[in-house]
């Protein structure tokens, strides 16, 4: 590999599904809505809490989701709408504020409160972006109260997180325009992942190093035109502009899923911040040996398989990329909710020329397809799995792959065990049944 050509393979820089067409798809949708990111965002900032303002499917939809925390000191929780005319909103304005009132007192740790949005009408009629502001005031300085929609007519499970880190940017104090560039990675990542990659930073010599989300609100990091930020996810479309808004610059590069990925998304900090490449390789070698040795023992199981990704958490590029060069799979169709072309523009020329893009989702037309390709392995949600296994289709909840640790070098054998796993699963049952 070379490193001068940000370590991809030269011959793979081009082509692929670069200009591939893209079925755009625009019908019926199965995906889990915007609140489901508050299963992992409150786990993720310590001083945080969210509450949905929503109806009692929303705090069934938030328990189901987050019954694993059962233990944790709960961290969310649902303020529930009952059906209001117009009339009432002043009524429902003052009871969201006795709610709001009534938690901060007895939850003084609170720091940041999100009032998060949801689609029922009765919630679509109340105007949280004021109701923020207003508490907001009545709170400050102990609370800061923000506001951002996770509901399902707006949003797909993981652009929750983007609306959750789009309402942050604004609070970000401005970086003075001396300030030593800083590098910001921007995503939310188990607080383990994130400080393996603060130590190979520090290694490399970059030592200004923060987080959005931070993990307590009092950390949350200043912005400006010094600031060079990493994206870890790929669905942070709307957090990327608002920090370009404010003079941030995105570097350009893979997600880091797989050695291949994280050696790409470490380098383009290294770039960046004028690490020489000696310094670079030395430090990252041990990972990335690493990881690619523990891949070698998952390639066996899934080189040659084919993978066909329903549209669901906007991972499905990367991971298809991560899937096909470095473990052969061989991905047929790859999903996607919403294809952002310029935060994919180093992802789309490594995934195989045949492999058919799709954006957006009509469920119906995904399924017939699905079930003429049989593939391998279908990467869906929960809703769709259990019909294919039905129909003997080997299924991988894609909700998974966001609770999980999954990004860096030693998390990337454990990333590829997710998709091994279900076809274990069927070969053991298949034996078992013969
Ligand atoms: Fe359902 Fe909408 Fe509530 Fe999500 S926000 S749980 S889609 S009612």
């Amino acid at each position: 590999m070379s490193a001068s050509a940000g370590l991809l393979e030269p011959s793979a820089s081009v082509g692929g599904c670069a200009d591939a067409p893209v079925l755009r798809e625009r019908g019926q949708r199965e995906v889990f809505c915007g609140l489901t990111g508050i299963v992992w965002l409150h786990r993720k900032m310590q001083d945080a809490f969210f509450l949905v303002v929503g109806s009692r499917t929303c705090a069934h939809l938030i328990q189901s989701a987050a019954g694993v925390m059962i233990f944790a000191e709960p961290r969310f929780a649902t303020a529930i709408m009952e059906e209001k005319d117009l009339a009432g909103l002043t009524d429902t304005n003052d009871e969201l504020d006795r709610v709001v009132d009534r938690l901060l007192a007895r939850r003084p740790d609170i720091k940041l409160l999100f009032l998060v949005g949801s689609c029922p009408s009765e919630v679509i009629k109340l105007d949280l972006s004021r109701a923020a502001g207003r508490l907001s005031e009545k709170h400050s300085p102990n609370v800061r109260v923000l506001n951002y929609s996770g509901s399902g007519i707006e949003t797909t499970f993981t652009q929750g997180e983007d609306a959750c880190l789009a309402a942050l940017v604004p609070q970000m104090a401005a970086a003075p325009a001396n300030a030593e560039q800083t590098l910001l990675i921007v995503g939310a990542l188990p607080d383990v992942v994130e400080d393996q990659f603060r130590r190979l930073f520090a290694a490399m010599g970059i030592q200004r190093v923060e987080a959005l989300p931070a993990r307590r609100i009092s950390d949350l990091p200043s912005v400006g035109p010094n600031t060079r930020f990493l994206l870890a996810q790929p669905f942070l479309g709307d957090t990327a502009r608002a920090l370009e808004d404010r003079g941030a610059v995105r570097l350009d590069a893979l997600f880091p899923f797989g050695a291949e990925g994280t050696t790409d998304w470490l380098h383009a900090a290294a770039v960046a911040f004028g690490v020489d490449e000696m310094t670079f390789r030395t430090v990252v070698a041990p990972g990335r040996e690493r990881a690619t040795r523990a891949l070698e023992k998952v390639r066996a199981r899934l080189e040659g398989k084919s993978i066909f990704f329903f549209p669901d958490s906007q991972l499905e590029v990367p991971l298809a990329r991560f899937l096909s060069r470095e473990l052969g799979m061989i991905p047929l169709e790859v999903g996607t909710p919403y294809l952002h072309r310029t935060h994919l523009a180093k992802e789309l020329p490594l995934l195989p020329s045949s492999t058919r893009l799709s954006e957006g989702q009509d469920v119906d037309r995904q399924l017939d397809r699905c079930r003429d390709a049989r593939p391998d392995l279908s990467v869906c949600g929960l809703g769709l799995a259990n019909p294919l296994e039905m129909e003997g289709l080997t299924t991988k909840w894609s909700i998974e792959l966001v609770f999980s640790p999954v990004h860096g070098f030693d998390q990337a054998a454990d990333l590829a065990e997710l998709f091994a796993r279900p076809m274990n699963r069927r070969d053991r049952l298949s034996d078992a049944i013969v």
